[in-house]
């Protein structure tokens, strides 16, 4: 069994990649200039930003331009929300979003409701899921936009992306799309996905905290939020996070570069904790048997107490999640998993497992047995 501390954390933030590292040696190295600046160690930062700015766009085959650089995926949801609402309100106030967004999608949409929109919240299936006959019945002739997460960061469950965008599509509303935890398995292809705006993290994909983007459709148009200088075509001001920046697109070019290889190991490591999780009674996988990506896993845990089963986990020196990372420190029972139609007791005492490249299947194995032997105490003490 493995001793060392065990990292299922991934999706909250991931390991850096050693070309990571790479990168943040040779930003140190690079001469002081801010891009925005005309002289000439200023026009060098603004080349090093460009040519980081034009990798990323690679990765999503679209053009530098448009891409707006963030401080991570919530100032990204933020903008696309709150500036797509505040550029189309004279074409309606109708919003549509799911039961299962990250906060920073749905605390956006609660704001949106609060300055006198409409937001209509789809209600997912068991595993989380949001099925296509469920946006068609929510959408109306003052419908502008819809918000609807990619891959759920709690739970792995994929939505039917190509198929949303679709109908918005013919229907004339405009979609943003959390893709936050899409680019470790998917090649994301611009021309052919017709999404109007997308949000990224850097942290997710083993670059830095504090880093993201918002992609933008040409022609698609948003207010700024943020009030200042004129970085990114007046769209988001101050000054860019540069080497942040380089390293996000170091990150993304090389995990593009190991996908399908990274993606086979992480398949395989997540059919293993599924094959031992069985084993256990009482253990229920909330992640779609069949839509999900290959590195996230939650399920529950019935008979024991969540927090209970935390801690043990977290003395065990056993990284999870016990809902969204962005909730955590709250004992309130997370709303994606009350969406799935779990009861809270249930909800408190669930897990979400991420793991990545670095993961190994010792790893794997250790957290099973530890989760086994803490599961058969917990409820042998309630027995008691
Ligand atoms: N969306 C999703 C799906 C996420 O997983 C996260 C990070 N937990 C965010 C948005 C927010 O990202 P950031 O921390 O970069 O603001």
């Amino acid at each position: 069994m493995k001793n060392t501390p065990i990292y299922l954390d991934h999706a909250a933030g991931a390991p850096v990649r050693p070309v990571v590292r790479l990168s943040l040696e040779q930003s140190l190295q690079a001469e002081p200039g801010n891009p925005s600046s005309i002289h000439s160690a200023g026009r060098a930062a603004g080349l090093r930003l460009a040519q980081a700015r034009d990798a990323l766009a690679d990765q999503l085959k679209c053009k530098g331009r448009e891409l707006i650089l963030t401080s991570g995926a919530t100032e990204a949801n933020n903008l696309a929300l709150l500036g797509i609402a505040e550029a189309q309100r004279e074409q309606g106030r109708h919003i549509i979003s799911s039961l299962t967004e990250h906060p920073s999608v749905s605390a956006a949409c609660e704001r949106l409701r609060n300055l006198g929109f409409e937001i209509t919240y789809l209600k997912p299936d068991q595993f989380g899921r949001i099925e296509v006959q469920e946006l068609e019945s929510a959408l109306r002739d003052d419908t502008i936009l819809a918000s609807i997460i990619w891959v759920n960061n709690e739970l792995g469950t994929e939505n039917p992306i190509e198929a949303i965008a679709q109908i918005l599509k013919d229907h004339g509303a405009l979609l943003h799309v959390d893709a936050v935890q899409v680019p470790h398995w998917r090649d994301i292809d611009t021309r052919k996905l017709p999404v109007d705006t997308m949000s990224f993290s850097a942290t997710k994909i083993g670059a830095l905290p504090g880093t993201g983007m918002l992609y933008v459709r040409q022609g698609v148009n948003l207010e700024p939020q943020h009030f200042g200088g004129h970085q990114e075509q007046n769209r988001r001001p101050g000054t860019e996070n540069l080497t942040g920046i380089v390293a996000f697109a170091a990150a993304w070019e090389d995990l593009a570069r190991k996908r399908e290889q990274e993606r086979k190991h992480l398949g395989q490591l997540g059919g293993r904790l599924r094959d031992q999780l069985h084993e256990i009674s009482g253990v229920q996988i909330n992640t779609h048997p069949e839509h999900h990506c290959d590195h996230i896993l939650n399920f529950s845990v019935s008979g024991v107490d969540g927090e209970s089963l935390f801690v043990r986990l977290d003395l065990e020196q056993v990284a999870v999640s016990n809902g969204s990372a962005c909730s955590s420190g709250s004992q309130q029972p997370s709303p994606v998993l009350l969406a799935l139609g779990l009861d809270p007791e249930l909800a408190r005492a669930t897990l979400r497992l991420s793991w990545g490249a670095s993961t190994d299947e010792l790893e794997i194995d250790s957290f099973c047995l530890k989760l086994k032997k803490i599961i058969r105490d917990l409820r042998s003490s309630t027995d008691r």
